[in-house]
């Protein structure tokens, strides 16, 4: 297979020499923030860091330098409306600021994200890497189909687009059938959004695939391969998966050339360590998981030195990968595709552990399932009940009903480890999400707690 490097010393170096490169940089930003940035001063002295000098190894940085999240954030802004202490120094310095939030209507739990213009240029520097492992050559059109808005995800990835020298098609406020007026008009050779939403733009195509169209863009959300493998199907072109947030203000993690490979061997989410550091932690202990265990995402941006964003805590889970795992071969560590969640998407069922997208990819490899959901519910004895409503593309003979319910039903528990009872609903029943999935419903009652909270952070 073909490399396409986008900064080829970096990524044919070794791991150890992408550490020091990390290191030094990982110095330089705790110098700058400490001089210069208050909140981060004072967040750090409290956890008795009196001197960012003395920090001088990777393993320093992860043991000393205490982990910040949405809670502090909150905090701050509360305490110094409308942006809070952490962007007094990039606000005092004359120039233009990148402002987003988070979601939510009110102030209420809504995230203020800032970056000055040398940040937004060094984000750009990030997406590069995404559009030349896609294959993207500068000059070639991306349809983007995210609107533009307050949240960070849609300006993000415009700019990154920009950067890398990409026509872009801002697509992302019209409705699904005038996008599609515009990119089979257009045939820009990628098309970007959210995952479940590029599902249903495909679903418009009755068929008939896109001309141009080679790459497609997923992200913003987590997704099993089978629902990504069926994508590339819809679309007839190949899937690149990426993640990042509004809290690290860009997304830095990539499928290689390799893209979202198989369910027995996923591809790998390389991040694009130069600029970034990600650290994947146990959430109980703070200790970095071995290769192929679960943890909870941890990033430094290494080039935000104005807004700082140094051990932000996702609160997003996915499973390890380690540098030079990847048949690439590059030096970068990364997660495996399709293992990203949000920590609090995980639902305990009947005693087990259940992640929706073990749930996505048992479900989706049988074709004749166009959509589903699952339901939640307390039975008569206090017990967990769990209802998969499954809807088929076509209606279904009565043999065929009872067939794929039967072959639903074995499929779940042979994976999962948990019975669910199957139930097939009138296709059109259950409407295709435009925007994030939203299959879980939780309405036990019996579990204090158990209902989720809607969830739809405005990730990048
Ligand atoms: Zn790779």
């Amino acid at each position: 297979m073909e490399m396409r490097y986008q900064e080829a010393d970096h990524e044919r170096a070794t791991p150890d020499a992408i550490r020091a490169l990390q290191l030094a940089r990982v110095r330089v930003l705790l110098a700058a923030v400490s001089a210069t940035n208050g909140f981060y001063r004072d967040h750090w002295r409290a956890a008795g860091v009196g001197d960012v000098a003395e920090i001088d190894s990777l393993e320093a940085f992860a043991a000393r330098i205490p982990t910040v999240g949405k809670a502090d954030f909150l905090a701050d802004q509360e305490a110094a409306p409308p942006f809070g202490r952490r962007h007094e120094h990039a606000r005092s310095q004359g120039v233009a600021l990148y402002v987003s939030t988070t979601s939510g209507t009110s102030g209420q739990g809504q995230e203020v994200h800032v970056q000055t213009q040398a940040e937004w240029d060094a984000m750009g520097r990030v997406y590069r890497f995404l559009h030349r492992w896609a294959g993207l050559d500068p000059g070639d059109g991306l349809a983007l189909a995210l609107p533009l808005t307050m949240l960070g995800g849609g300006r993000l990835e415009y700019q990154g687009a920009v950067s890398y020298g990409l026509s872009v098609y801002p697509v992302g406020n019209y409705d699904a059938a005038r996008k599609l007026e515009v990119i089979r008009r257009f045939q820009p050779a990628g098309v970007m959004g959210i995952t479940a939403y590029l599902g249903r733009l495909g679903s418009e195509l009755d068929g008939i695939p896109a001309e141009g169209v080679r790459a497609i863009l997923t992200g913003g959300e987590g997704a099993g391969v089978e629902w990504l493998r069926r994508l590339e199907e819809t679309w007839q072109a190949t899937v690149y998966d990426r993640y990042g947030s509004s809290q690290a203000g860009n997304d830095h993690m990539f499928t290689c050339e390799h893209g979202i490979g198989t369910s027995e061997r996923p591809g790998v989410l390389h991040n694009v360590d130069p600029y970034v550091l990600t650290e994947v932690v146990d959430p109980a202990t703070g200790a970095h998981v071995a290769p192929g265990e679960v943890g909870e995402l941890v990033v430094t941006i290494l080039y935000r030195h104005d807004t700082p964003i140094v051990r932000c805590r996702m609160g997003d889970r996915a499973v390890y990968r380690p540098g030079g795992s990847c048949r690439c071969g590059r030096p970068f560590m990364g997660v495996e595709v399709a293992s990203i969640g949000r920590a609090d998407d995980m639902r305990k069922i009947k005693g087990v552990n259940v992640w929706p997208q073990a749930v996505d990819d048992v479900v989706f490899e049988h074709e004749a399932v166009a959509e589903y959901q699952v339901v939640l519910s307390s039975g008569g004895g206090g017990n967990d009940v769990a209802t998969l409503r499954a809807m088929p593309t076509a209606a279904l003979g009565a043999e065929e009903h009872a067939a794929l319910v039967q072959t639903l039903t074995r499929a779940v528990e042979q994976r999962i480890g948990i019975r669910f009872d199957v139930e097939l609903v009138e296709p059109g029943a259950i409407p295709q999400s435009d925007w994030k999935a939203r299959r879980w419903l939780d309405r036990r009652d019996h579990i204090v707690g158990a209902g989720s909270a809607p969830r739809s952070e405005g990730a990048a």
